[in-house]
């Protein structure tokens, strides 16, 4: 305590920069001295917003994601956004890990965002909550969640390299949940930087019309500024406050003064308006009016460009250099012009609630001292500190202890929050990442009311049995997709065991694995019914990793893990039907059930839904009671999570049933056994097969190593799709199967010293060869199959 009052004290005199100082500490010393010290300690380095609004006015807020391919510069740019809107007093800086967005200290060890934080500042009285979300492909759910929690995205491509592959998937996410984007061309400073290359490739991979806002001022390590062709200003940044980027040159853009930059942006702004006139109404009719282009008002051409990126017919594409401070205020700008408040986006599973809470449980971390903090958004209603919840998705009650506003690892309490917020909270103790939360029971039943009376005939996916009379209570309401904010969690493709260093941990280790899960849901653990061990499922080799080392670091726990193993499938290749009696007396009651089911093959590759029922004048299927049904699916639900080959969830197809015949007194637990079992023995002869996860591969290397990178990939029985040259490098796109990929990024660095990356997503699960398949059967029973 003395020595970090010295240091304030000390700082304060100016002797030690706080900054400095307070680079050096690590997060939990940063916060004790917080609780000791809050406004003195904090205050030198944060700048925090001392009334964040009263946040009625929704039109001033912004939630708001950064999304992008690793490296292309989202922390650098966050970084630089914070130091610009004044929260901080000092630029972070990726390589010397001292930002504040990676505030985990993995992240500043590997520098790379694993957690998406949350952090809030103002930029010109906007009130800007953004999501950092981590670019690795093994962290993709994170972006998921973090989707769901804004209302538009900021995409950041390396303009070096246009689009990459990361980029194409998270852009693909984002439609997935209808996000609005502005696009930022970073690293225009970098040799091979191309406006052009860019352009192309947004159109090309992303499939959209880009409009170019700005023009670049020189090139390269020339780039010094940029011309806006909305404002027509040039700004040229100078060297002023050690090139921080705070100090810049604003001048009007007039034919008198510079012929040629005139003519560069009459023609550019002649083709942006060429594209508004052909996406917007308003501007349109301006140039029907034969408005001349360098008169059509920057008001106009604001409010029709934010329509347009609302409506997704066009993207904003902005540039600059975030590392050499050029263009994020610009970029700020565009933020608060072209992206959406909370009130211009629609989210329809939120509607349902009215004027009541309804909010995401998007993220969830603990901490060692106040447990789960609980990260949400609000979509309607609000929240008081105290405030009792109840959890729709889990269906309990529960009680929120603080509100805080957080700040990357910083947190400040508040008393209440207005729908349209973001806000982390304390206290509830069975709230899961991806939960939904509304004010009460009662809101949540009249939710499901007016849910009924709009959708009960025509939900997506769901199944006319389903929607059938249901005499369970609309507790048992089945659509809960829709009621989980319509997030889907991926499946696993990596599994492997994991053990304490002695019993004597196995309780802590529990304690970590439960904690751990809740914050991510990409990861599964499960106990293996055969050895007793238990199994972490996740989605890679450094997600598993980072976990591993999560487990010592904030546990405590030394834990050994197996090898790491491809999480496989299991499909069958025909069709095969069965009936299944069960007829047992236990105790005093008689069961009976007796049922006849097949199974076939399907193209889609998905997990089983639900059962197709075969109706015909004797089976009297018409008449099933909506309980038994969901006995028997739930039974074929388990009879499929372990397959005939090596007990892998079987998928690809469907299920049909043909008759039932239950006695009365029999219960749902037997008809779900007798399920299971006729599913079981149906798989079993329908000529099973083992899926492999395949990869879609995307390496990036110098021309010199091309034939390295090559002939490995030939030996990963891999697909190659194309060869595309850019500049100096090549991309190799490929697709491999994910059990080829074990280790490679350390491979690649050697056979190209270090000059290639790497990156790759899911592509499909597919069906193996029989002596691929023979492989795994001995690499994992240890057996040849006869
Ligand atoms: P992230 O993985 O997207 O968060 O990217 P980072 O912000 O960590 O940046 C990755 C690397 O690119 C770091 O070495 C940065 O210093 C560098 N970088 C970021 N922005 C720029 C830029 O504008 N120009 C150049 N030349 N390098 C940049
Ligand atoms: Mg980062």
């Amino acid at each position: 305590m003395e020595i970090c009052r010295f240091i304030c004290v000390r700082s304060n005199q100016g002797l030690f920069p706080w900054g400095h100082v307070n680079r050096k500490l690590n997060a939990s010393c940063r916060r004790w001295i917080q609780t000791k010290l809050p406004d003195k300690s904090l205050g030198d380095h944060h700048n925090f917003p001392k009334h964040v609004h009263k946040s009625d006015d929704l039109s001033l807020i912004r939630n708001i994601g950064i999304m992008a391919h690793i490296d292309a510069g989202k922390t650098t740019t966050t970084e630089r956004m914070l130091f610009y809107s004044g929260f901080t007093r000092h630029l972070g800086d990726v390589d010397d890990g001292d930002t504040v967005m990676d505030y985990m200290e993995q992240e500043r060890a590997r520098g790379i965002t694993i957690t998406s934080a949350a952090i809030t500042f103002t930029w010109k009285h906007h009130k800007i909550n953004l999501i950092d979300t981590p670019g690795h492909v093994d962290f993709t759910f994170e972006v998921e969640r973090s989707l769901r929690a804004i209302d538009g995205a900021v995409t950041i491509l390396d303009a070096s390299a246009g689009v990459e592959a990361q980029t194409l998937t998270v852009w693909r996410q984002a439609d997935r949940y209808d996000v609005p984007r502005i696009i930022y061309l970073n690293k225009m400073d970098k040799p091979g930087a191309s406006l052009d290359l860019c352009l192309m490739s947004i159109m090309e991979k992303l499939k959209v019309t880009p409009l170019l806002l700005q023009l670049p001022v020189g090139s390269e390590k020339h780039f010094q500024g940029i011309i806006d062709l909305v404002t027509m200003e040039t700004c040229i940044w100078s060297k002023g406050n050690m090139g921080d980027g705070t100090e810049f040159k604003l001048s009007p853009i007039v034919q008198s003064a510079d012929s040629s930059v005139w003519e560069k942006c009459i023609k550019a702004r002649t083709s942006l308006i060429g594209q508004l006139a052909d996406m917007d109404d308003g501007i349109a009719d301006l140039v029907l009016k034969d408005v001349a282009v360098e008169n059509i008002p920057v008001s106009d051409l604001l409010s029709a460009l934010k329509r347009v990126t609302l409506a997704r017919k066009g993207v904003p594409v902005l540039l600059g250099s975030s590392l050499k401070n050029k263009g994020v205020q610009h970029l700020l700008d565009g933020v608060n012009h072209y992206l959406p408040c909370p009130s211009d986006r629609h989210y329809p599973f939120a509607e349902l609630y009215g004027e009541d809470l309804c909010a995401l449980a998007f993220k969830i971390t603990h901490e060692k001292q106040r447990g789960a903090l609980i990260f949400l958004r609000l979509y309607s209603g609000s929240l008081k500190t105290g405030s009792s919840i109840y959890n729709v998705t889990r269906k309990t009650s529960e009680k929120v202890t603080r509100l805080l506003q957080v700040y990357a690892d910083m947190h400040k309490d508040i008393n209440h929050i207005h729908a349209g917020n973001i806000v982390c909270v304390t206290g509830l103790k069975q709230t899961v990442t991806g939960d939904l939360l509304t004010s009460s029971h009662t809101s949540y039943k009249k939710a499901v009311e007016s849910y009924g009376k709009q959708n009960i005939d025509n939900l997506p996916g769901r199944s006319a049995e389903s929607s059938s009379h249901d005499d369970q209570g609309d507790e048992e309401h089945e659509d809960n997709h829709f009621f989980s904010a319509q997030l889907t969690v991926p499946d696993p493709v990596f599994f492997c065991s994991i053990e304490p260093p002695s019993m004597a941990f196995q309780k802590d280790l529990d304690i970590a694995l439960e904690n751990l899960q809740r914050e991510d849901n990409s990861l599964h653990v499960s106990v293996d019914k055969d050895t007793g061990q238990t199994i972490l499922a996740g989605m890679g080799e450094l997600h598993m990793e980072v976990i591993k080392e999560r487990i010592l670091k904030e546990y405590g726990i030394e834990v050994e893990m197996g090898p790491l193993q491809v999480a496989y499938k299991e499909t069958i290749t025909e069709s095969s039907e069965v009936t299944e009696r069960l007829d047992k007396t236990l105790g005093d009651r008689h069961h009976f059930v007796s049922m006849t089911l097949s199974v076939h093959p399907n193209q889609t590759g998905q997990d089983f839904k639900a059962v197709e029922l075969r109706h015909s004048r004797e089976n009297n299927l018409e008449a099933i009671r909506h309980h038994h049904l969901q006995a028997v699916n739930s039974g074929i639900k388990m009879g499929l999570c372990a397959g005939p080959i090596l007990s892998f969830p079987v998928c690809g197809l469907g299920v049909y049933l043909h008759s039932l015949e239950i006695q009365p007194g029999t219960s749902m637990a037997m008809i779900s056994a007798c399920a299971s079992q006729a599913v079981h023995k149906a798989v079993h002869s329908a000529a099973a097969v083992l899926l492999e996860p395949t990869m879609h591969l995307e390496i990036t290397t110098d021309e010199d190593y091309l034939h390295f990178v090559m002939s490995d990939l030939a030996q990963r029985r891999s697909h190659i799709q194309g060869v595309e040259a850019r500049e100096q490098v090549r991309v190799v796109k490929a697709i491999t199967p994910l059990s080829e990929m074990m280790g490679y990024s350390t491979v690649l660095r050697s056979i190209t010293s270090g000059t290639a990356f790497f990156s790759m997503e899911l592509a499909q699960y597919e069906v193996m060869s029989l002596s691929e398949q023979n492989k795994v059967l001995q690499k994992l029973t240890g057996f040849l199959p006869s």
